[in-house]
């Protein structure tokens, strides 16, 4: 079974509808839908805080505490496609940012539920 982490965005997490980590993501994962291409355990559930410094040291943080490494990265489907888009760094950048910081790649969004 493939270990993920995922990363929401917190600004949206914080507003209370619908955010990451109520089930969306964690459905996808343990059924195998959206953007999980087989079923996965989540291992870290982070928050990215504006502006997103502190994503890939929480990431380091988050796998060395645990004990876990997580084989992918997830940045949420809200994150992805926030509406108005963060204004620090397009998702692509951001998933650059911690492949380069943590060595995983990062795939972008997790699930398609509405
Ligand atoms: S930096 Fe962007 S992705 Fe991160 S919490 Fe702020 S708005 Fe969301």
């Amino acid at each position: 079974m493939k270990k993920v982490a995922v990363v929401g965005c917190g600004e949206y997490m914080d507003s209370g509808y619908g955010c990451p980590g109520d089930w969306r993501c964690l459905k996808a994962a343990a059924f195998s839908e959206g953007e999980f291409d087989e079923v996965s355990q989540v291992v870290a559930f982070l928050k990215c805080s504006c502006p997103g410094r502190s994503v890939p040291p929480n990431l380091n943080m988050a796998m060395r505490l645990s004990e876990i490494k997580p084989d992918v990265i997830h940045l949420s489907s809200c994150l992805v496609n926030a509406v108005p888009k963060c204004p620090y760094f397009t998702p692509e950048e951001l998933a650059e940012h911690i492949t380069n910081k943590t060595g995983i790649p990062v795939i972008l969004r997790t699930h398609y539920y509405h």
